[in-house]
């Protein structure tokens, strides 16, 4: 992560995370639910209602619910060849990408 707003507690400068193609807020009642595609304020809004994930840097709403921190010394290409490879086995862009490192 490069840079990190002042309402994030969970993650730092710096972190490495995987980003979610759907951003939640954790706290509507679809979060509550477990439904975070319906959050009211989040949901699939990345290269939707918002710039996407497909550039050098993004912004990401709802981070602290919305990232999935990346454990120190695993191996991030691996992590990418996965999300390709489940991407082309389901037929979809992307599930999920990486943050600047
Ligand atoms: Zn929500």
């Amino acid at each position: 992560m490069d840079k990190v707003g002042a309402g994030v507690t969970t993650f730092r400068k710096g972190d490495h995370v995987l980003i979610s193609c759907i951003t939640a807020c954790g706290r509507c009642e679809y979060c509550r639910r477990g439904m975070y595609s319906h959050c009211t304020t989040g949901g699939w809004i990345l290269g939707n209602r918002i710039d996407g994930t497909q550039a050098e840097y993004v912004r990401i709403p709802h981070a602290d619910t919305s990232l999935y921190p990346i454990p120190a010394g695993a191996d991030e290409e691996a992590l990418q060849d996965y999300e390709r490879t489940f991407a082309a086995q389901n037929k979809i862009d992307t599930f999920a990408t990486f943050a600047k490192r």
